[in-house]
């Protein structure tokens, strides 16, 4: 599986298949005495909400609409993240936040964070990892946000349960 380890990241040693209580075979460095659960990269993905307007991105250069996101830094907890990466890409403050809904994206090996964000005001100033931004209302964000994305499966789940 992606993100397995077959050696100790450690010291390099080839792990060997040990029985953990509960939790299955889990690979097992014998030189370190150290198990390596399944890793993988964890990123937040943001509604970003002033009043009844959310706001969307363009990025890499591509020509439809995505949440803000961007993955967490060691020690970082995701709702420090999600203030930090927001303040790195639009220069906006965060009023207040709340996690709504978690999922496993396989494609990049990533657990995604989806967070409701509220900003202190609308005035975005975009760095240059963005290419380009707009405010929705909620109705023309379901119809703006990227078809089968897994953004427009947290941009529904908000618009269902938390709008
Ligand atoms: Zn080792």
């Amino acid at each position: 599986m992606k993100g397995d380890y077959l050696y100790c990241p450690n010291c390099g040693l080839k792990l060997e298949l040990e029985e953990v209580k509960d939790e299955g075979l889990i690979p097992y460095c014998k030189n370190c005495n150290e198990y390596y659960f399944p890793h993988f990269n964890v990123a937040i993905s943001m509604i970003v909400r002033f009043k009844e307007e959310v706001l969307f991105i363009k990025q890499y250069g591509k020509d439809f609409y995505i949440l803000v996101a961007g993955y967490l830094k060691r020690g970082e907890s995701a709702e420090e993240a999600a203030i930090r990466e927001l303040k790195e890409e639009t220069n906006l403050d965060v009023s207040s936040l709340k996690i709504l809904k978690t999922k496993y994206f396989s494609k990049t090996n990533t657990l995604m964070i989806n967070i409701l964000v509220d900003v202190t005001n609308k005035d975005v100033k975009l760095n240059y990892e963005v290419d380009g931004y707009k405010w929705f209302n909620y109705i023309d964000g379901l119809n703006n946000i990227k078809e089968g994305s897994l953004a427009k499966e947290f941009y529904l789940n908000f618009y269902d349960n938390y709008r």
